[in-house]
């Protein structure tokens, strides 16, 4: 992979004519982790609304053998979303919510919708989705798969690895990996999701992901429990999963 060309930023311009900018003001937000870490700089900023810009674009890299970093909230605490001289593309236009379906306990959403709206839409659909951390309002479902995020409720519900039950992805080479599977009971083959998950952007774009939703949870209670020693904590939690049935969702 080299670094973009004049004829690669040409060609992405014009087959993304209203979907990029390289006005340094624009792209500056862009380009500095959020607590000032490191600061990177792009020629480009693709910012694709369809799944048909997302792939046009990386087709177009791969085809001139130019790097691409992808960014979604931005809030990553690695700088894995800030660029050194690659094409920047931003997920955060891709935002559609494909489908909810509450009797399969699944919905799909694109991958810029962010986490606290995926959390919005299925409890409008009288759902809910466990992904929850503080960063929740600017993440994106892009980027919480990407990085495979825990949150606060990993006890009952799992990483984000275990919240997603499909993937859409344009691979390097240009082409749609289309795994939008929705079925839980399903054992056919390879899980090729599974690799995407947790890869930080390193072996596609995702586009779109079909997430698994659960009941609200009727009645919830908090303890603050003070306790003489750090072995004591792991027995109150022992007991407090046995005595609940396992309904303990976070335990600090
Ligand atoms: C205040 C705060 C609290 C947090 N709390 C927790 C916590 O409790 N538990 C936890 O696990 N994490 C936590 N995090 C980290 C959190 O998981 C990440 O910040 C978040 O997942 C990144 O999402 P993003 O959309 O901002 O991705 P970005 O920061 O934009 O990108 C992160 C990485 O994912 C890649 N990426 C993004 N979108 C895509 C895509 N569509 N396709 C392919 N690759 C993509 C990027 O290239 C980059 O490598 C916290 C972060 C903050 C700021």
């Amino acid at each position: 992979m080299t670094l973009p060309t004049p004829l690669a930023l040409a060609e992405l311009k014009a087959a993304l004519p209203d979907a990029f900018t390289e006005d340094a003001d624009d792209m500056a937000p862009w380009l500095t982790e959020w607590r000032g870490r490191w600061t990177g700089h792009t020629p480009l900023l693709l910012q694709p609304r369809t799944k048909a810009e997302a792939q046009k674009a990386v087709e177009i890299c791969a085809r001139h053998g130019v790097a691409i970093v992808t960014q979604g909230g931005g809030t990553g605490l690695v700088g894995g979303q800030i660029p050194f001289g690659e094409i920047l593309l931003s997920t955060r236009k891709l935002r559609d919510v494909r489908d909810v379906t509450p009797l399969d306990d699944a919905m799909t959403v694109e991958a810029g919708v962010t986490l606290l709206e995926a959390q919005e839409i299925a409890k409008a659909n009288n759902r809910f989705f466990p992904l929850s951390l503080a960063a929740e309002g600017s993440a994106t479902i892009g980027g919480v798969i990407s990085t495979n995020a825990g949150g606060t409720q990993v006890l009952r519900y799992g990483m984000m690895r275990d919240l997603v039950l499909g993937i859409e992805a344009v691979m390097p080479d240009g082409q749609v990996f289309n795994g939008l599977k929705r079925l839980r009971k399903d054992n056919t083959g390879y899980d090729l999701k599974q690799l995407l998950i947790g890869a930080e952007g390193t072996l596609g774009v995702i586009t779109a992901a079909t997430l698994k939703l659960y009941p609200i949870m009727r009645s919830r209670c908090v303890a603050f429990v003070g306790l003489e020693s750090a072995a004591a904590s792991i027995e109150l939690l022992a007991r407090a999963k046995d005595e609940t049935g396992g309904g303990v969702e976070a335990f600090e």
